[in-house]
């Protein structure tokens, strides 16, 4: 992949989460890669929605840098593309209501979705990955229990993470997230989500199984 399509790729995506709210000043940082064992990601202290186009660095999946400065989170994306072959694209972002959930309920280790549908349909289940310190491989380290299986996770009073086989199944995840946290925010203030029967969630899983690992 050339770095004008990738450069291309992820500053869009940059003004796209910046627009959503999911990202704030620097935060965020999202790679693309292709068969190859590089990848391009979004370079460190970049505001990405305001800086355009992104700069980018280029790093092997080893955690080689090949060029550019690239974001402290780095090795997070390193993590993703060497447990799962099938990555090809990695956003991290930082969406407010799924942080906050995280921060009020510290001893969930899911959010909870078994009182609607859409989020067990789309993404079978939203683990949260227990806090770690930003940057390095601390962080990287905290989400290697949930490679490969979990395409989409909350880093715990932190961000979320989702992979996925292209730069638009990984945005459907954060998406998924957010919008699950949401849902879930306002049902608790509306007086608390009341879970599906457990038939209708086995159906809702099973289903979930024949649709495949992808996001939706
Ligand atoms: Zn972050």
């Amino acid at each position: 992949m050339t770095r004008e399509t990738a450069q291309a790729q992820l500053s869009e995506m940059g003004r796209w989460l910046s627009q959503k709210n999911y990202l704030a000043a620097a935060d965020g940082n999202f790679s693309l890669k292709d068969e190859g064992d590089t990848f391009w990601i979004t370079a460190s202290g970049v505001n990405k929605g305001y800086r355009q186009p992104i700069p980018l660095a280029e790093v092997a999946i080893d955690g080689r840098v090949r060029s550019g400065e690239p974001s402290s989170e780095t090795e997070m994306h390193c993590a993703v593309f060497r447990r799962c072959p099938k990555a090809r694209a990695v956003i991290h972002a930082h969406p407010p209501t799924l942080v906050a959930w995280s921060i009020a309920r510290p001893e969930l280790t899911e959010l909870t979705c078994d009182s609607f549908s859409e989020a067990i349909l789309a993404v079978g289940s939203i683990p949260i990955v227990p806090f770690a310190r930003p940057g390095g491989l601390g962080l990287a380290g905290s989400i290697l229990p949930f490679l490969p299986l979990s395409r989409a996770m909350v880093l715990g009073r932190h961000g979320a993470l989702a992979w996925g086989e292209t730069l638009e199944e990984a945005l459907n995840g954060i998406e998924r997230m957010e919008h699950a946290a949401i849902i879930l925010a306002t049902a608790e203030r509306l007086g608390g989500a009341k879970a599906l029967p457990q038939a209708e969630i086995d159906w809702l899983k099973a289903r979930r199984q024949e649709l495949g690992e992808k996001t939706l």
